[in-house]
């Protein structure tokens, strides 16, 4: 999709899995690594609302 103001990328919601550290208890400690991307190992299909980069025009889905 093409946003009225003629640029083709927004920003979008996504629902990722990543490892992390966690204390004896299970709970949350941190992240892996400093870079939170590179412990992800799945994520599920971005969903809206989407917000368009350049003129921050909301779209509930893109079509
Ligand atoms: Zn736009």
């Amino acid at each position: 999709m093409i946003c009225t103001c003629g640029n083709d990328r927004f920003i979008g919601h996504q629902i990722i899995r990543a490892d992390v550290i966690v204390g004896a208890d299970g709970s949350f400690l941190e992240n892996v690594t400093d870079r939170l991307e590179d412990s992800i190992y799945d994520a599920e299909k971005p969903y809206g609302p989407f917000t368009c980069t350049a003129c921050g025009r909301e779209y509930d889905e893109l079509r």
